[in-house]
């Protein structure tokens, strides 16, 4: 039976703390809350669950939206239509990042953010991002354009950032010229 999860607001004081590194195992409770949070993203991101459940429609969390201060990130990622790629990382770590930066050209949105923050979001273009699978096994992931977004955003919640603290407030918009929008 599929429940909703519980996501904190923006003004929680979870979300602004850094998170500790996993040194033990991740227990059998957060692995069942990691699979609770991959349905409820899929769900959000499928029009019919959507509406069924009122889900905002998102593809990322990290955990301390969910009131736990450590580091794992869960992203569902709809590669092609209906179709669905899940990333789980325990201590996720960008190791190296392209020159280039993007910005997503509509802004971006928070599970976490019940409003909405107009602006664009510098991000690298491509990340690689290393870390451990939920079973401890070392994992390297390498992604581009909405993908690395993705990336950044859940990890800097990690660090107790939220995506509107990187806007610039004297320059809130880019133009092409300036910056990759996609
Ligand atoms: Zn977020």
């Amino acid at each position: 039976m599929f429940k909703k999860v519980e996501i904190l607001d923006e003004k929680d004081p979870h979300l602004r703390r850094k998170s500790l590194p996993y040194e033990e195992e991740v227990s059998k409770e957060e692995k069942k809350l990691v699979e609770q949070i991959i349905t409820h993203l899929t769900y959000s991101q499928i029009e019919e669950y959507e509406k069924k459940y009122d889900l905002r429609p998102g593809m990322g969390l990290a955990f301390p939206q969910v009131g736990i201060n450590k580091r794992l990130i869960i992203i569902v990622y709809e590669y092609d239509e209906g179709k669905f790629d899940n990333y789980v990382v325990v201590n996720p770590k960008i190791i190296s990042h392209s020159e280039e930066k993007i910005a997503a050209e509509a802004g971006e949105g928070c599970l976490s953010v019940n409003r909405e923050v107009e602006g664009h979001v510098p991000r690298w273009a491509r990340v690689t991002i290393t870390g451990l699978d939920l079973d401890g096994n070392e994992i390297r992931i390498r992604a581009r354009e909405d993908l690395s977004i993705a990336f950044q955003h859940e990890i800097d919640h990690l660090d107790g950032i939220l995506f509107y603290d990187r806007i610039d407030p004297k320059h809130r918009f880019y133009t092409e010229d300036e910056m990759r929008l996609i």
